[in-house]
Protein backbone atom coordinates (compact mmCIF):
# COMPACT_ATOMS: atom_id res chain seq x y z
CA UNK A 1 0.00 0.00 0.00
CA UNK A 2 1.17 3.42 -1.06
CA UNK A 3 1.86 6.07 2.29
CA UNK A 4 -0.70 8.34 0.74
CA UNK A 5 -3.37 5.26 0.82
CA UNK A 6 -2.38 4.11 3.97
CA UNK A 7 -2.86 7.92 5.65
CA UNK A 8 -6.38 7.47 3.52
CA UNK A 9 -7.08 4.82 4.93
CA UNK A 10 -6.97 5.79 8.43
CA UNK A 11 -9.25 8.64 7.81
CA UNK A 12 -6.51 11.62 7.57
CA UNK A 13 -7.67 14.80 5.50
CA UNK A 14 -5.32 16.48 3.29
CA UNK A 15 -6.16 19.25 5.81
CA UNK A 16 -4.47 17.03 8.32
CA UNK A 17 -1.49 16.80 6.38
CA UNK A 18 -0.60 20.00 4.79
CA UNK A 19 -0.04 23.63 6.05
CA UNK A 20 2.21 22.73 9.58
CA UNK A 21 5.37 23.37 10.22
CA UNK A 22 6.73 19.96 11.22
CA UNK A 23 7.64 17.60 8.43
CA UNK A 24 7.17 13.78 8.77
CA UNK A 25 9.26 11.25 6.79
CA UNK A 26 8.50 7.61 6.50
CA UNK A 27 11.18 5.71 7.38
CA UNK A 28 10.18 3.26 4.96
CA UNK A 29 12.05 5.66 2.02
CA UNK A 30 12.59 9.01 3.87
CA UNK A 31 9.73 10.28 1.78
CA UNK A 32 8.03 13.20 3.50
CA UNK A 33 4.54 12.09 4.08
CA UNK A 34 3.40 15.28 5.96
CA UNK A 35 3.72 19.21 7.43
CA UNK A 36 1.34 18.93 10.39
CA UNK A 37 0.59 21.82 12.53
CA UNK A 38 2.32 21.92 15.84
CA UNK A 39 0.48 23.26 19.12
CA UNK A 40 1.78 26.91 20.13
CA UNK A 41 3.31 26.76 23.26
CA UNK A 42 1.20 30.05 24.06
CA UNK A 43 -2.23 27.54 24.07
CA UNK A 44 -0.58 25.17 26.62
CA UNK A 45 -2.34 27.03 29.24
CA UNK A 46 -5.61 27.29 28.34
CA UNK A 47 -5.22 23.32 27.26
CA UNK A 48 -4.35 22.36 30.51
CA UNK A 49 -7.18 24.69 32.25
CA UNK A 50 -9.20 22.62 29.65
CA UNK A 51 -8.50 19.49 31.24
CA UNK A 52 -8.77 20.30 34.80
CA UNK A 53 -11.89 21.75 33.98
CA UNK A 54 -12.92 18.04 32.10
CA UNK A 55 -11.22 16.50 35.70
CA UNK A 56 -13.83 17.95 38.07
CA UNK A 57 -16.36 16.73 35.94
CA UNK A 58 -14.91 13.06 35.04
CA UNK A 59 -13.86 12.17 38.69
CA UNK A 60 -17.54 11.80 39.87
CA UNK A 61 -18.57 9.65 36.70
CA UNK A 62 -18.98 6.22 38.74
CA UNK A 63 -15.30 3.83 37.95
CA UNK A 64 -17.63 1.48 36.12
CA UNK A 65 -19.38 3.96 33.65
CA UNK A 66 -15.94 5.48 33.10
CA UNK A 67 -15.04 2.25 31.93
CA UNK A 68 -17.31 2.02 29.54
CA UNK A 69 -15.88 4.69 27.40
CA UNK A 70 -12.56 2.44 27.40
CA UNK A 71 -14.52 -0.51 26.26
CA UNK A 72 -15.70 1.26 23.72
CA UNK A 73 -12.19 2.42 22.48
CA UNK A 74 -11.31 -1.13 22.45
CA UNK A 75 -14.11 -1.69 20.26
CA UNK A 76 -13.00 0.86 18.03
CA UNK A 77 -9.54 -0.28 17.81
CA UNK A 78 -10.60 -3.48 16.94
CA UNK A 79 -12.65 -1.94 13.99
CA UNK A 80 -9.42 0.68 12.78
CA UNK A 81 -6.36 -2.34 13.78
CA UNK A 82 -5.43 -2.55 10.56
CA UNK A 83 -5.53 0.77 9.65
CA UNK A 84 -3.79 1.85 12.52
CA UNK A 85 -0.87 -0.55 12.37
CA UNK A 86 -0.65 0.19 8.65
CA UNK A 87 0.12 4.14 9.60
CA UNK A 88 2.58 2.32 12.75
CA UNK A 89 4.40 0.39 10.08
CA UNK A 90 4.20 4.07 7.56
CA UNK A 91 5.71 5.97 10.56
CA UNK A 92 7.88 3.92 12.60
CA UNK A 93 9.12 1.23 10.31
CA UNK A 94 7.83 -1.55 12.14
CA UNK A 95 7.00 -4.50 10.12
CA UNK A 96 3.33 -5.32 9.26
CA UNK A 97 2.83 -8.16 12.24
CA UNK A 98 4.70 -5.88 14.99
CA UNK A 99 2.73 -3.03 13.74
CA UNK A 100 -0.54 -4.71 14.13
CA UNK A 101 0.69 -6.45 17.67
CA UNK A 102 0.94 -2.96 18.97
CA UNK A 103 -2.79 -2.33 18.15
CA UNK A 104 -3.22 -5.45 19.72
CA UNK A 105 -1.34 -4.10 22.92
CA UNK A 106 -3.38 -1.41 22.86
CA UNK A 107 -6.79 -3.69 22.69
CA UNK A 108 -5.44 -5.97 25.69
CA UNK A 109 -4.70 -2.76 27.81
CA UNK A 110 -8.43 -1.47 27.28
CA UNK A 111 -10.32 -5.28 28.37
CA UNK A 112 -7.69 -5.08 31.01
CA UNK A 113 -8.38 -1.27 32.59
CA UNK A 114 -12.25 -2.42 31.71
CA UNK A 115 -12.08 -5.15 34.15
CA UNK A 116 -10.07 -2.59 36.28
CA UNK A 117 -13.07 -0.31 36.51
CA UNK A 118 -14.99 -2.66 38.87
CA UNK A 119 -12.45 -3.76 40.92
CA UNK A 120 -11.09 -0.08 42.00
CA UNK A 121 -10.56 -0.57 45.88
CA UNK A 122 -8.51 -0.62 48.82
CA UNK A 123 -7.84 -2.31 52.28
CA UNK A 124 -9.47 -2.14 55.62
CA UNK A 125 -7.36 -2.23 57.94
CA UNK A 126 -7.39 -3.59 62.04
CA UNK A 127 -7.97 -0.48 64.08
CA UNK A 128 -6.07 -0.52 67.36
CA UNK A 129 -9.07 1.41 68.92
CA UNK A 130 -12.37 -0.42 70.13
CA UNK A 131 -15.60 0.89 67.84
CA UNK A 132 -13.35 2.39 64.89
CA UNK A 133 -13.06 0.96 61.45
CA UNK A 134 -10.01 1.79 59.03
CA UNK A 135 -9.74 1.64 55.45
CA UNK A 136 -7.85 3.00 52.22
CA UNK A 137 -10.16 4.86 49.56
CA UNK A 138 -8.88 5.90 46.20
CA UNK A 139 -9.67 8.87 44.16
CA UNK A 140 -8.37 10.03 41.05
CA UNK A 141 -5.73 12.42 40.87
CA UNK A 142 -6.27 15.27 38.12
CA UNK A 143 -5.03 15.25 34.46
CA UNK A 144 -2.01 12.99 32.94
CA UNK A 145 0.56 14.46 31.10
CA UNK A 146 1.40 11.31 28.69
CA UNK A 147 4.77 11.73 26.83
CA UNK A 148 5.58 9.36 24.05
CA UNK A 149 8.83 7.94 22.26
CA UNK A 150 9.02 6.88 18.85
CA UNK A 151 9.11 3.43 18.92
CA UNK A 152 5.81 2.64 20.39
CA UNK A 153 4.11 5.60 19.38
CA UNK A 154 0.61 4.19 19.82
CA UNK A 155 0.75 1.09 22.94
CA UNK A 156 2.27 3.49 25.25
CA UNK A 157 -0.18 6.70 24.73
CA UNK A 158 -3.17 3.63 25.32
CA UNK A 159 -0.81 1.78 28.62
CA UNK A 160 -1.41 4.95 30.00
CA UNK A 161 -4.91 6.40 28.75
CA UNK A 162 -6.71 3.08 29.45
CA UNK A 163 -5.74 3.19 33.53
CA UNK A 164 -5.76 7.36 33.47
CA UNK A 165 -9.48 7.27 32.49
CA UNK A 166 -10.55 4.41 34.32
CA UNK A 167 -8.80 6.27 37.16
CA UNK A 168 -10.69 9.10 36.54
CA UNK A 169 -7.99 10.95 35.34
CA UNK A 170 -8.39 13.34 31.75
CA UNK A 171 -5.40 13.08 29.38
CA UNK A 172 -3.07 14.97 27.47
CA UNK A 173 -0.84 13.10 25.18
CA UNK A 174 2.59 14.64 23.66
CA UNK A 175 3.76 12.48 21.45
CA UNK A 176 7.41 12.25 19.68
CA UNK A 177 7.90 14.70 17.08
CA UNK A 178 8.93 11.74 15.19
CA UNK A 179 5.94 10.01 15.35
CA UNK A 180 2.82 12.44 15.36
CA UNK A 181 0.23 10.85 12.64
CA UNK A 182 -0.09 7.33 14.61
CA UNK A 183 -0.96 9.84 17.23
CA UNK A 184 -3.55 11.57 15.43
CA UNK A 185 -4.95 8.55 13.84
CA UNK A 186 -5.46 7.15 17.23
CA UNK A 187 -7.22 11.06 18.43
CA UNK A 188 -9.67 9.98 15.42
CA UNK A 189 -10.71 6.37 16.74
CA UNK A 190 -10.70 8.17 20.60
CA UNK A 191 -12.98 10.73 18.99
CA UNK A 192 -15.14 7.90 17.68
CA UNK A 193 -15.51 6.09 21.40
CA UNK A 194 -16.17 9.28 23.16
CA UNK A 195 -19.09 10.29 20.31
CA UNK A 196 -20.42 7.06 21.13
CA UNK A 197 -19.73 7.06 25.30
CA UNK A 198 -22.37 10.10 24.94
CA UNK A 199 -21.60 12.57 27.36
CA UNK A 200 -17.80 12.66 28.56
CA UNK A 201 -16.76 16.12 29.46
CA UNK A 202 -14.48 18.64 27.02
CA UNK A 203 -11.22 18.14 26.62
CA UNK A 204 -10.87 14.70 28.46
CA UNK A 205 -8.71 13.78 26.07
CA UNK A 206 -5.87 16.16 24.02
CA UNK A 207 -3.18 15.61 21.44
CA UNK A 208 -0.35 18.51 21.42
CA UNK A 209 2.49 18.26 19.09
CA UNK A 210 5.41 19.31 18.98
CA UNK A 211 8.65 18.90 20.20
CA UNK A 212 10.81 19.05 23.70
CA UNK A 213 9.19 22.80 24.65
CA UNK A 214 5.95 21.54 24.43
CA UNK A 215 6.23 18.36 26.56
CA UNK A 216 7.79 21.03 29.15
CA UNK A 217 5.17 23.24 29.30
CA UNK A 218 3.37 20.02 30.76
CA UNK A 219 6.39 19.19 32.71
CA UNK A 220 6.52 22.21 34.31
CA UNK A 221 2.92 22.67 34.81
CA UNK A 222 1.13 22.51 38.53
CA UNK A 223 -1.97 21.85 37.04
CA UNK A 224 -0.65 18.76 35.92
CA UNK A 225 -0.21 16.05 38.96
CA UNK A 226 0.60 13.22 36.80
CA UNK A 227 3.67 13.26 33.99
CA UNK A 228 4.29 9.97 32.61
CA UNK A 229 7.38 10.09 30.34
CA UNK A 230 8.57 7.33 28.05
CA UNK A 231 12.08 7.95 26.16
CA UNK A 232 15.50 8.50 26.64
CA UNK A 233 17.65 8.54 30.15
CA UNK A 234 18.66 11.53 29.21
CA UNK A 235 15.10 13.06 28.83
CA UNK A 236 14.23 11.47 32.21
CA UNK A 237 17.32 13.14 33.91
CA UNK A 238 15.44 16.28 32.46
CA UNK A 239 11.66 15.51 33.34
CA UNK A 240 11.82 13.55 36.42
CA UNK A 241 13.43 16.48 38.71
CA UNK A 242 11.56 19.41 37.10
CA UNK A 243 8.01 17.29 37.89
CA UNK A 244 9.72 16.35 41.43
CA UNK A 245 10.61 19.77 42.09
CA UNK A 246 6.92 20.79 41.95
CA UNK A 247 6.03 17.80 43.88
CA UNK A 248 4.39 16.15 40.90
CA UNK A 249 4.27 12.64 40.00
CA UNK A 250 6.90 11.06 37.43
CA UNK A 251 6.26 7.93 36.02
CA UNK A 252 9.13 7.28 34.10
CA UNK A 253 10.41 4.77 31.36
CA UNK A 254 13.13 5.12 29.99
CA UNK A 255 15.88 2.84 28.45
CA UNK A 256 17.15 -0.13 28.72
CA UNK A 257 19.97 -2.44 28.60
CA UNK A 258 18.85 -5.67 28.00
CA UNK A 259 20.93 -8.60 28.43
CA UNK A 260 20.32 -12.63 28.55
CA UNK A 261 22.23 -15.29 30.65
CA UNK A 262 22.93 -18.48 28.37
CA UNK A 263 23.55 -21.04 31.02
CA UNK A 264 25.73 -24.89 29.98
CA UNK A 265 22.07 -26.58 29.91
CA UNK A 266 20.47 -24.18 28.26
CA UNK A 267 17.97 -25.34 25.51
CA UNK A 268 19.97 -23.85 22.53
CA UNK A 269 17.81 -23.87 19.49
CA UNK A 270 15.24 -21.91 21.60
CA UNK A 271 17.44 -19.46 22.99
CA UNK A 272 18.77 -19.06 19.31
CA UNK A 273 15.15 -18.34 18.76
CA UNK A 274 14.53 -16.11 21.69
CA UNK A 275 17.67 -14.21 20.68
CA UNK A 276 16.86 -13.31 16.88
CA UNK A 277 13.45 -12.10 18.23
CA UNK A 278 14.69 -10.03 20.73
CA UNK A 279 17.92 -8.47 19.56
CA UNK A 280 16.66 -7.85 15.78
CA UNK A 281 13.18 -7.65 16.02
CA UNK A 282 11.83 -4.07 15.94
CA UNK A 283 15.79 -3.38 14.50
CA UNK A 284 16.76 -3.54 17.61
CA UNK A 285 14.17 -0.31 18.87
CA UNK A 286 12.52 -1.57 21.34
CA UNK A 287 13.35 -0.18 25.34
CA UNK A 288 13.64 -3.57 26.01
CA UNK A 289 15.70 -5.38 22.71
CA UNK A 290 18.31 -8.11 23.85
CA UNK A 291 21.72 -5.92 23.52
CA UNK A 292 23.67 -7.98 26.01
CA UNK A 293 24.49 -12.10 26.12
CA UNK A 294 26.18 -13.11 28.30
CA UNK A 295 27.08 -16.91 27.32
CA UNK A 296 29.09 -19.53 29.58
CA UNK A 297 32.17 -19.93 28.52
CA UNK A 298 31.70 -23.79 27.53
CA UNK A 299 28.75 -23.26 25.04
CA UNK A 300 29.66 -19.38 23.77
CA UNK A 301 31.63 -20.40 20.48
CA UNK A 302 28.86 -23.14 19.76
CA UNK A 303 26.24 -20.25 20.49
CA UNK A 304 27.78 -17.43 18.46
CA UNK A 305 28.15 -20.01 15.72
CA UNK A 306 24.46 -20.60 15.16
CA UNK A 307 23.57 -16.97 15.96
CA UNK A 308 26.00 -15.64 13.28
CA UNK A 309 24.72 -18.23 10.73
CA UNK A 310 20.51 -17.33 11.50
CA UNK A 311 21.56 -13.56 10.87
CA UNK A 312 22.93 -14.37 7.61
CA UNK A 313 19.66 -15.67 6.29
CA UNK A 314 17.38 -12.57 8.05
CA UNK A 315 15.52 -10.94 5.34
CA UNK A 316 16.17 -7.23 5.80
CA UNK A 317 13.77 -4.70 3.75
CA UNK A 318 10.47 -2.95 3.33
CA UNK A 319 8.43 -3.71 6.46
CA UNK A 320 5.09 -3.92 3.97
CA UNK A 321 6.40 -6.89 2.44
CA UNK A 322 5.53 -10.14 4.67
CA UNK A 323 8.65 -11.46 4.60
CA UNK A 324 10.62 -9.01 6.10
CA UNK A 325 11.62 -9.16 9.73
CA UNK A 326 13.52 -6.39 9.67
CA UNK A 327 12.47 -2.94 8.35
CA UNK A 328 14.68 0.32 8.83
CA UNK A 329 15.93 2.48 11.47
CA UNK A 330 13.88 5.05 12.33
CA UNK A 331 16.17 7.92 10.27
CA UNK A 332 19.68 7.80 9.08
CA UNK A 333 20.76 9.29 12.29
CA UNK A 334 20.39 5.80 14.13
CA UNK A 335 21.99 4.77 11.31
CA UNK A 336 24.97 7.15 11.76
CA UNK A 337 24.63 5.92 15.93
CA UNK A 338 24.89 2.62 15.47
CA UNK A 339 28.15 2.72 13.13
CA UNK A 340 29.79 4.90 15.22
CA UNK A 341 29.46 2.79 18.81
CA UNK A 342 30.54 -0.44 16.30
CA UNK A 343 33.57 1.49 15.63
CA UNK A 344 33.94 2.15 19.00
CA UNK A 345 33.57 -1.84 20.01
CA UNK A 346 35.97 -2.39 17.40
CA UNK A 347 38.52 -0.57 19.13
CA UNK A 348 37.86 -1.50 22.72
CA UNK A 349 39.10 -4.86 20.94
CA UNK A 350 35.58 -6.24 19.80
CA UNK A 351 35.42 -8.57 17.08
CA UNK A 352 31.91 -7.71 14.89
CA UNK A 353 30.29 -10.04 12.95
CA UNK A 354 27.48 -7.65 10.39
CA UNK A 355 26.37 -4.53 10.55
CA UNK A 356 27.01 -3.42 7.31
CA UNK A 357 24.44 -0.46 5.33
CA UNK A 358 22.35 -2.88 3.42
CA UNK A 359 21.25 -0.89 -0.10
CA UNK A 360 20.25 -3.15 -1.95
CA UNK A 361 17.21 -4.85 -2.38
CA UNK A 362 15.24 -2.12 -0.12
CA UNK A 363 13.48 0.88 -0.48
CA UNK A 364 15.75 3.96 -1.17
CA UNK A 365 15.96 6.68 1.12
CA UNK A 366 15.52 4.52 4.09
CA UNK A 367 18.29 3.64 6.89
CA UNK A 368 18.58 -0.14 6.73
CA UNK A 369 21.12 -2.51 8.09
CA UNK A 370 22.21 -5.61 8.87
CA UNK A 371 22.18 -6.49 12.38
CA UNK A 372 25.30 -6.87 14.24
CA UNK A 373 26.91 -9.48 16.58
CA UNK A 374 29.67 -8.08 18.48
CA UNK A 375 31.77 -10.67 20.51
CA UNK A 376 33.43 -8.72 23.05
CA UNK A 377 36.49 -9.23 25.55
CA UNK A 378 34.79 -7.23 28.70
CA UNK A 379 31.72 -4.96 29.38
CA UNK A 380 33.16 -1.44 28.15
CA UNK A 381 32.11 1.55 28.28
CA UNK A 382 30.25 1.00 24.74
CA UNK A 383 28.56 -2.25 25.84
CA UNK A 384 27.19 -0.10 29.19
CA UNK A 385 24.95 2.25 27.06
CA UNK A 386 22.04 2.12 25.10
CA UNK A 387 22.52 2.39 21.65
CA UNK A 388 18.85 2.35 19.96
CA UNK A 389 19.73 -0.24 17.06
CA UNK A 390 20.48 -4.29 16.33
CA UNK A 391 23.72 -4.29 18.22
CA UNK A 392 24.13 -7.40 20.16
CA UNK A 393 27.12 -7.71 22.67
CA UNK A 394 28.48 -10.89 23.36
CA UNK A 395 30.09 -11.71 26.83
CA UNK A 396 31.60 -14.75 28.49
CA UNK A 397 31.13 -16.06 32.43
CA UNK A 398 32.56 -18.85 34.27
CA UNK A 399 30.10 -19.10 37.15
CA UNK A 400 26.37 -17.57 37.82
CA UNK A 401 27.38 -15.28 40.07
CA UNK A 402 30.11 -13.47 37.76
CA UNK A 403 27.02 -13.91 35.09
CA UNK A 404 24.72 -11.57 37.35
CA UNK A 405 27.01 -9.28 38.58
CA UNK A 406 27.85 -8.97 34.94
CA UNK A 407 24.05 -8.38 34.13
CA UNK A 408 23.72 -5.91 36.70
CA UNK A 409 26.84 -3.66 35.82
CA UNK A 410 25.31 -1.07 33.56
CA UNK A 411 22.96 2.10 34.40
CA UNK A 412 19.84 0.55 33.48
CA UNK A 413 17.61 -1.80 35.00
CA UNK A 414 14.65 -2.64 32.58
CA UNK A 415 14.30 -6.43 31.07
CA UNK A 416 16.55 -9.48 31.74
CA UNK A 417 16.14 -13.54 30.92
CA UNK A 418 18.09 -16.27 31.70
CA UNK A 419 17.94 -19.51 29.81
CA UNK A 420 18.65 -22.52 32.20
CA UNK A 421 17.20 -26.07 32.86
CA UNK A 422 18.39 -26.01 36.09
CA UNK A 423 16.24 -24.76 38.59
CA UNK A 424 18.77 -23.37 41.17
CA UNK A 425 20.23 -21.00 38.42
CA UNK A 426 16.77 -19.75 37.11
CA UNK A 427 15.31 -19.56 41.04
CA UNK A 428 18.65 -17.85 41.96
CA UNK A 429 18.39 -15.67 38.50
CA UNK A 430 14.92 -13.92 40.10
CA UNK A 431 16.02 -14.03 43.47
CA UNK A 432 16.86 -10.92 45.66
CA UNK A 433 20.55 -11.43 45.31
CA UNK A 434 19.73 -11.69 41.85
CA UNK A 435 18.62 -9.61 38.80
CA UNK A 436 18.61 -6.00 39.29
CA UNK A 437 15.88 -5.24 36.76
CA UNK A 438 12.02 -4.64 36.72
CA UNK A 439 11.84 -8.00 34.25
CA UNK A 440 13.27 -10.54 34.71
CA UNK A 441 12.39 -13.77 32.85
CA UNK A 442 12.99 -17.55 32.24
CA UNK A 443 13.59 -19.47 29.09
CA UNK A 444 12.15 -16.51 27.69
CA UNK A 445 14.01 -13.22 25.76
CA UNK A 446 13.54 -9.85 27.59
CA UNK A 447 11.44 -8.31 25.35
CA UNK A 448 7.64 -8.63 24.57
CA UNK A 449 6.30 -8.13 27.37
CA UNK A 450 1.93 -9.28 28.35
CA UNK A 451 0.01 -6.29 29.05
CA UNK A 452 -1.09 -8.13 32.66
CA UNK A 453 2.71 -7.56 34.70
CA UNK A 454 3.34 -4.45 35.42
CA UNK A 455 6.00 -3.11 32.81
CA UNK A 456 9.08 -0.59 33.83
CA UNK A 457 12.82 -1.16 35.59
CA UNK A 458 15.20 -0.02 37.88
CA UNK A 459 18.11 2.69 38.63
CA UNK A 460 18.36 4.44 34.94
CA UNK A 461 15.39 3.54 33.65
CA UNK A 462 12.92 5.33 35.57
CA UNK A 463 11.13 2.97 38.14
CA UNK A 464 8.27 4.04 36.64
CA UNK A 465 5.51 1.20 36.37
CA UNK A 466 2.88 0.68 34.19
CA UNK A 467 0.50 -1.00 32.75
CA UNK A 468 -0.87 -4.21 34.63
CA UNK A 469 -0.78 -5.85 37.72
CA UNK A 470 -1.49 -2.55 40.67
CA UNK A 471 0.48 0.00 38.20
CA UNK A 472 -3.38 1.75 38.24
CA UNK A 473 -2.09 2.98 41.81
CA UNK A 474 0.17 5.26 40.56
CA UNK A 475 -2.52 7.23 39.00
CA UNK A 476 -4.91 7.75 42.04
CA UNK A 477 -3.96 9.25 45.72
CA UNK A 478 -4.72 7.12 48.50
CA UNK A 479 -6.51 8.17 51.03
CA UNK A 480 -6.40 6.79 54.64
CA UNK A 481 -10.10 6.41 56.22
CA UNK A 482 -10.26 6.03 59.92
CA UNK A 483 -14.08 6.35 61.28
CA UNK A 484 -15.36 6.22 65.14
CA UNK A 485 -18.65 4.02 65.37
CA UNK A 486 -18.04 4.19 69.34
CA UNK A 487 -19.37 6.79 71.58
CA UNK A 488 -15.76 7.35 72.96
CA UNK A 489 -12.83 9.16 71.30
CA UNK A 490 -9.56 6.88 72.14
CA UNK A 491 -6.69 8.13 71.46
CA UNK A 492 -3.53 6.09 69.37
CA UNK A 493 -0.70 4.77 70.97
CA UNK A 494 -2.26 5.26 74.47
CA UNK A 495 -1.89 8.98 74.65
CA UNK A 496 -3.95 10.95 77.20
CA UNK A 497 -5.77 14.05 76.54
CA UNK A 498 -8.66 14.68 79.14
CA UNK A 499 -10.19 18.00 78.73
P1 LIG B 1 13.52 10.75 23.40
O1 LIG B 1 13.98 10.83 24.82
O2 LIG B 1 14.33 11.42 22.37
O3 LIG B 1 12.04 11.35 23.28
C1 LIG B 1 10.96 10.82 24.00
C2 LIG B 1 9.89 11.88 24.20
O4 LIG B 1 10.36 12.84 25.15
C3 LIG B 1 9.53 12.67 22.94
O5 LIG B 1 8.14 12.87 22.92
C4 LIG B 1 10.27 13.98 23.14
O6 LIG B 1 9.72 15.07 22.46
C5 LIG B 1 10.15 14.15 24.64
N1 LIG B 1 11.13 15.04 25.26
C6 LIG B 1 12.44 15.14 24.99
N2 LIG B 1 13.02 16.04 25.80
C7 LIG B 1 12.04 16.54 26.61
C8 LIG B 1 12.00 17.52 27.64
N3 LIG B 1 13.08 18.18 28.02
N4 LIG B 1 10.81 17.76 28.24
C9 LIG B 1 9.70 17.08 27.88
N5 LIG B 1 9.68 16.16 26.89
C10 LIG B 1 10.83 15.89 26.26
O7 LIG B 1 13.36 9.18 23.08
P2 LIG B 1 13.09 8.46 21.66
O8 LIG B 1 14.31 8.50 20.84
O9 LIG B 1 11.78 8.91 21.09
O10 LIG B 1 12.84 6.94 22.16
C11 LIG B 1 13.83 5.99 22.38
C12 LIG B 1 14.15 5.85 23.85
O11 LIG B 1 12.97 5.57 24.59
C13 LIG B 1 15.08 4.70 24.15
O12 LIG B 1 16.02 5.11 25.11
C14 LIG B 1 14.16 3.63 24.70
O13 LIG B 1 14.81 2.67 25.51
C15 LIG B 1 13.19 4.45 25.46
N6 LIG B 1 11.92 3.76 25.67
C16 LIG B 1 11.63 3.30 26.92
C17 LIG B 1 10.47 2.58 27.15
C18 LIG B 1 10.13 2.04 28.51
O14 LIG B 1 8.98 1.67 28.71
N7 LIG B 1 11.07 1.96 29.45
C19 LIG B 1 9.56 2.38 26.10
C20 LIG B 1 9.87 2.88 24.82
C21 LIG B 1 11.06 3.58 24.63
Amino acid sequence: MSHADALKAAGFTERDLAGGTLAVHSPIDGAEVARVRETDSADMPAIIAKSQEAFKAWRTVPAPRRGELVRLLGEELRAAKEELGAVVTLEAGKITSEGLGEVQEMIDICDFAVGLSRQIYGLTIASERPGHRMMETWHPLGPCAVITAFNFPVAVWSWNTALALVCGDPVIWKPSEKTPLTAMASMKIMERALKRFGDAPEGLVQLVIGGPAIGEALVDSREVPIVSATGSTRMGAIVGPRVAARFGRPILELGGNNAMIVAPSADLDMAVRAIVFSAVGTAGQRCTSLRRLIAHNSIRDDLVAKLVKAYASLPVGDPRKSTTLVGPLIDHGARDRMQSALEKARSEGGTIHGGRTVASGVPQGGAYVEPAIAEMPAQTDTVRTETFAPILYVLGYEDLEEAIALQNDVPQGLSSCIFTLNMREAETFMSAAGSDCGIANVNIGPSGAEIGGAFGGEKETGGGRESGSDAWKAYMRRQTNTVNYSAELPLAQGVKFDI
